[in-house]
């Protein structure tokens, strides 16, 4: 399946095209599943979408792993927990 450009929408780092991909998530050490992503074309920086945010809330509720450190769920806080993984 080819990468769905996001149209309108440009990296905040380098200003290259956007697609949608998914990404694994966890949170506090529980995988939480893959969910929607902006990936850059060009430098490969992803964030997560608004649908893959609520997602990930759904299933953190879910799981009991909710709290409230999930506010700073900056794309900068998701690329520091990968650079650990
Ligand atoms: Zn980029």
């Amino acid at each position: 399946m080819p990468p769905k450009i996001v149209r309108g929408k440009l990296c905040p780092e380098c200003g290259g095209p956007i697609h949608l991909g998914r990404e694994r998530y966890s949170f506090r050490g529980v995988d939480l599943g893959e969910f929607e992503v902006y990936v850059c074309g060009r430098c490969g920086d992803s964030s997560f979408t608004p649908a893959g945010s609520r997602a990930i809330d759904r299933a953190a509720k879910a799981k009991g792993v909710f709290g409230i450190e999930h506010e700073a769920h900056a794309p900068h806080m998701v690329a520091h927990e990968k650079a650990r993984a």
